[in-house]
């Protein structure tokens, strides 16, 4: 039998719904641990309560401290599944891709709908975790994010719906894999891996969403709030209003990095256009171009390539 570690941390997949008011709320008690013998059919599964946290209360240190402790259990399961709140998975799940180098199948899942709710997704999605994470095709595959049955990877996957049971999508590319019945079954496969060694966290990044009228004096306090970078969500294929090009360049002769992304969550980034704020002319400037990845993800990246000690050209990494 593969050995997994059930890492919780919360989340509505850990909380249930107050019968008479509606508000839901974390369990003292977390219900997906009531379930134990039905899981322990699946594989030799050990409990570990990380934390008990919403996902909204996510921050970079607790990232971290789950990215250690992951990195420390490792080498002796098969595989790890990690319970995480579904507002900020998605971040966690990349910190995680962009921090460990392990070969050991690493499966992040959540609920839409808390222990108690009518349909409640906690124990399924559960159950494909357990699946996927002892499967041995799920090794060196990076973190992988299972919900609604279908297998996605860190990097790609996104909450696209507030309340919908398929919420978690991969706008371009699509799921990897899904959970059949009783099978897991992978049909892309994952062709890029990256690592950054962190051991701290406290360059900040910012990230701020392009929209028509836009002027500049957001992007002119990210310098004096101290951000050491700035991810921007660029109209269309990376494009922004004219007037706030000079702030831009005023970032990037300060030495701080600004990426663009696109506030499209389908497709990806590429200077095109020869017009005043245009995508040809940012890049000439020094705008990198982060090329299918969302601003969230995005804006993790960064910070941890400015966090990591050794040197990283920027314009590489962020190139596909
Ligand atoms: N607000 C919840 C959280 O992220 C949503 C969820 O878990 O589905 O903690």
């Amino acid at each position: 039998m593969q050995k997994v570690l059930l890492i919780n941390t919360g989340g509505t997949i850990a909380m249930s719904e107050d019968q008479t008011t509606g508000k839901v709320s974390p369990s003292s008690e977390n219900p997906i641990n009531t379930q134990s013998s039905f899981f322990n059919q699946l594989a030799d599964i050990t409990v570990v309560d990380l934390f008990n946290l919403p996902s909204p209360h996510m921050t970079m240190e607790t990232m971290l401290t789950l990215s250690k402790y992951v990195e420390e259990q490792a080498p002796h399961y098969d595989g790890i599944v990690i319970t995480h709140g579904t507002d900020t998975l998605e971040e966690t799940a990349y910190f995680l891709e962009l921090t460990l180098e392990l070969n050991t199948a690493i499966v992040m899942t959540g609920a839409m709908r808390s222990s108690n709710e009518i349909g409640s997704d906690g124990l399924s999605n559960l159950r494909s975790a357990i699946l996927v994470a002892s499967d041995p095709a799920s090794a060196d595959k990076g973190v992988l994010v299972v919900m609604n049955e279908e297998i996605h990877t860190a990097t790609y996957v996104t909450k696209t719906h507030t309340t919908n049971l398929a919420t978690f999508q991969t706008p371009t590319f699509g799921p990897i894999g899904l959970i059949s019945k009783n099978q897991v079954i992978y049909f892309q496969n994952v062709l890029r891996r990256e690592y950054y060694p962190l051991n701290i966290v406290h360059k900040k990044v910012g990230l701020l969403k392009a929209y028509a009228g836009m002027d500049d004096q957001l992007i002119r306090t990210i310098e004096t709030a101290g951000y050491k970078g700035l991810v921007i969500e660029g109209l269309g294929a990376g494009n922004m209003p004219p007037v706030t090009v000079e702030a831009i360049r005023h970032l990037i002769d300060k030495g701080i990095p600004v990426v663009m992304v696109s506030r499209s969550f389908n497709g990806i980034t590429e200077d095109v256009y020869d017009y005043a704020g245009g995508g040809k002319r940012l890049r000439q400037m020094g705008v990198i171009y982060a090329q299918g990845l969302s601003g969230v993800k995005a804006r993790l990246k960064l910070m941890a390539i400015l966090n990591t000690p050794e040197f990283i050209n920027i314009e590489q990494a962020f190139h596909l």
